[in-house]
């Protein structure tokens, strides 16, 4: 299938420009054919053609990619240990060629973050080839890195073309498949962020991007099954499903629409400031924070519905973020990134009048019990104790996961709630 892009670039009610700067995406078996026509159009003066990889996905299609491009130069990374991080960034930019007049990722998650910073940082355009459905950020314009410890996400730039070839990507370990399942599940609570957030804040919405996800949430609901069956058409579907959360963000320009508290909580694990590192993909943390996001969500509706007063607001909780962060020297990187409070833009008398509109908001996302029957349909992990952390973990990540991103979500407008 070819995604139509003509649609989501039309004028919008929100009255925001949609720029979307990726030309086009194929997501079909074969779909790398068509590499040699792409790199004439897009290095049309000819000059090197870099492919950047890691030893598992040059076994997976770096090796098919080498058989179409003539003269490809290749970056190939050591598999082992290979993060979205500075020292790959710096590793890969090490080994890049002076003259590239083009970037092929391929790879998935981590292989595409470091290509897009590096595309930007060089000016080079790329073309994407997803080696898993696991992560929906191909098509984003901002890298997620971990930057000397912290988790940013750093401008970089979109693919002009992602060649999701389905033979390639459904050939991947299940477990990555899984972690795109989860990662794309998450937007039930990331969209519910936001429309929370526009309530009390008026932060700008878009309800045609809201709506892209929704289409992509349930797309893959309906194909779970058809995934774990190893259908072509599901994995496709997926696929298509992760590629639509990708468009999301690239229409808006940041993240907002699909990564809310249940990212967040994923983030404060990768920060390992309560853990230690922590083997598992993004996916599978960002599915264990969904059903925890979900919870304790949830909950605090139950509470609203029953008539709940505010407490007064003290600002952000700078001993607990002390306590946290100090000791891997994080404490001033996270008082500036909360230094704009976002619980201060509220304005507390009308947030009073509008818990019930919240609580409506959050009747939407899945209970936590349908969320894990979902992520236990999908084969995919759900608990913190799935992801090497155990029960102690759960009250101080709902406390301070919030503090690692300056961005309303429920979870931090609860610091309102006399709980
Ligand atoms: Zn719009
Ligand atoms: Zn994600």
């Amino acid at each position: 299938m070819i995604v139509n892009l003509d649609e989501l670039k039309k004028p919008c009610s929100c009255k925001k420009n949609h720029d979307i700067s990726v030309d086009q995406i194929i997501i079909e078996a074969g779909a790398i054919k068509a590499l040699p026509e792409l790199i004439k159009q897009y290095a049309p003066q000819g000059g090197t053609i870099t492919m950047i990889c890691d030893d598992n996905t040059y076994q997976a299609a770096g090796h098919m990619v080498e058989n179409l491009v003539e003269n490809l130069y290749i970056v190939k990374l050591p598999s082992e240990d290979l993060h979205a991080n500075e020292i790959a960034v710096d590793q890969t930019a090490a080994l890049l060629p002076e003259d590239s007049a083009l970037f092929l990722a391929v790879g998935s998650g981590t292989i595409h973050d470091i290509t897009r910073y590096l595309a930007w940082k060089n000016n080079t355009p790329f073309i994407s080839v997803p080696t898993a459905a696991s992560v929906d950020g191909y098509v984003s314009t901002v890298a997620a890195m971990t930057w000397y410890g912290f988790k940013k996400t750093l401008t970089a730039v979109a693919p002009v073309c992602v060649l999701a070839d389905t033979d390639i990507f459904m050939k991947a370990p299940y477990r990555l498949t899984a972690s795109g399942i989860s990662d794309l599940l998450g937007k039930y609570t990331a969209i519910a962020d936001w429309r929370i957030s526009h309530l009390v804040t008026k932060e700008y919405i878009c309800e045609r991007v809201c709506d892209l996800e929704s289409q992509a949430l349930e797309t893959v609901c309906n194909n779970i099954e058809a995934i774990r069956q190893g259908s072509k058409e599901g994995y496709e579907q997926l696929m298509y499903g992760l590629i639509l959360s990708g468009l999301a963000m690239q229409m808006v320009g940041n993240s907002r629409p699909a990564s809310g508290s249940e990212h967040h909580f994923s983030h404060f694990w990768e920060m390992e400031i309560i853990n230690p590192p922590l083997p598992y993909y993004h996916g599978e943390k960002v599915g264990v924070g969904l059903a925890l996001a979900s919870k304790v969500y949830h909950e605090t509706k139950e509470q609203i519905r029953k008539g709940i007063s505010l407490k007064p607001y003290e600002g952000i909780e700078k001993e607990l973020i002390y306590k946290l962060f100090n000791p891997k020297n994080l404490y001033e990187e996270i008082l500036k990134e909360n230094e704009a409070d976002p619980l201060k833009e509220i304005d507390l008398d009308a947030f009073q009048e509008k818990l019930g509109a919240i609580a409506d908001i959050i009747e939407e996302i899945p209970s936590p019990e349908k969320i894990i029957e979902i992520l236990q349909a999908a084969g995919a992990l759900y608990k913190l104790e799935d992801i090497g952390l155990d029960a102690s973990a759960y009250d101080i990540s709902v406390q301070a996961s919030c503090y690692v991103r300056n961005r309303l979500t429920f979870m931090r407008i609860r610091k309102l709630l006399d709980l």
